[in-house]
């Protein structure tokens, strides 16, 4: 038996205003006054001065506002890498992601890109990384994916969505301040909150718990539930505790693994590009044969911030789209059976899979 050696986050600052400091934690990184560092900024942010007034640009430094409308890409990764490369010609001094689970991503993975050959999609898999990414930074602004803590970047390539998995995806450094919160929509917030809530009950449900996992996810799991039921939380204090939930969730999952929800919206996502926190949604208001008590903690949620989850989103597939879903959801077998257990196989079959599909 020979367990994981867990990369972590060497660095991390907490707390509100602390985006501040960026200045200052970017000073002692930057290679010469010729390497830029790129900032990835969600362009949510574009024209808000409160934020982009504050991203501390010097010498050749560069913003490129990205749109989160869409999950990020391989191409998009690989053309970002391409600009920055003709553009920096005496080298990139880091890359600093500020937005959601989107940007973060993308942030992990041009770092990675800019020191390793070839494409983005050669290296979506476990461990085929060969060499270390350049600095980055993230700073998430909104809660709950916890891309800010994990080893992966989810990517979309032209054959698989599935993450670019390794030692050198995690950031150098990530900046906590739960303040940049504050505009989040509030459906949005519930879907990307509800994605880590996901993620406790996935962890702590699984076979694959341990108490590394489990000590991480009974506290995210204890947020959460601070958080989305308690009528007595201040705003700033579920900002900050939703932060520290998202953390927490990421970790837990870091040493055990998601279960059906994500299984089964990894397929609905590459079929129809719906986006992660709320297909994980519209999948988990259907799971309750899996996770009966969590599924009404879930729908009680629900109500209670008003939220409502698309329905009848597969109603008109044929049976072909159909099986792409299928597909990928079922090479997900690390996620079956931390879900369901090793014989996941005589339980979780395409018909199931199809019925499941057709509810959603
Ligand atoms: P997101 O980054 O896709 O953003 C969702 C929406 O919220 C966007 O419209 C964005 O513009 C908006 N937004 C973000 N911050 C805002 C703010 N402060 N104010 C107003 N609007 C704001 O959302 P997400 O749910 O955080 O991320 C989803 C992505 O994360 C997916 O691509 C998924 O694959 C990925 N993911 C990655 C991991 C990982 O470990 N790497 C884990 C889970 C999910
Ligand atoms: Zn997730």
């Amino acid at each position: 038996m020979s367990y994981k050696n867990f990369p972590m986050v060497p660095r991390v600052v907490f707390g509100r205003g602390s985006f501040n400091q960026l200045s200052e934690i970017l000073a002692s990184k930057r290679l010469n006054v010729h390497a830029p560092f790129v900032f990835l900024v969600d362009d949510v942010f574009k024209g808000k001065a409160w934020l982009s007034s504050r991203i501390p640009i010097a010498y050749d430094d560069k913003i490129i506002y990205i749109s989160a409308n869409e999950e990020p890409k391989t191409s998009q990764v690989d053309s970002l890498v391409e600009d920055i490369i003709l553009t920096s010609r005496q080298g990139t001094s880091g890359v600093v992601g500020i937005g959601g689970g989107t940007l973060l991503d993308l942030a992990k993975a041009v770092a990675i890109m800019l020191t390793n050959e070839g494409e983005a999609k050669d290296y979506q898999g476990w461990d085929l990384v060969k060499n270390p990414a350049i600095y980055h930074v993230g700073i998430p602004t909104i809660s709950g994916t916890g891309a800010e803590v994990s080893r992966t970047t989810v990517l979309t390539g032209p054959e698989k969505k599935l993450g670019i998995n390794s030692d050198f995806t995690p950031f150098d450094q990530v900046i906590l301040d739960p303040e940049l919160t504050k505009e989040v929509p509030t459906d949005q917030w519930f879907y990307t909150g509800m994605d880590c809530y996901i993620h406790c009950v996935e962890s702590l449900n699984g076979t694959y718990l341990n108490a590394f996992s489990q000590s991480y996810g009974d506290i995210a799991m204890h947020l959460c539930k601070e958080i989305f039921l308690n009528d007595a939380i201040s705003e700033t204090e579920s900002q900050d505790k939703l932060m520290m939930a998202s953390w927490h969730g990421g970790m837990s999952i870091a040493y055990s693994q998601v279960g059906v929800a994500h299984a089964m919206s990894y397929g609905m996502s590459y079929l129809l590009g719906t986006k992660h926190g709320i297909g994980n949604c519209i999948v988990f208001n259907q799971l309750e044969e899996f996770y009966p008590e969590e599924v009404k903690l879930f729908k009680e949620m629900k109500r209670k911030h008003h939220i409502t989850i698309p329905k009848g989103i597969c109603a008109n597939l044929d049976d072909s789209e159909f099986d792409i879903m299928i597909n990928i959801s079922l090479s997900l077998e690390p996620l079956w059976e931390n879900a369901v257990g090793k014989n996941w196989k005589k339980i979780i079959t395409r018909d199931k899979l199809k019925e499941l599909y057709q509810k959603m």
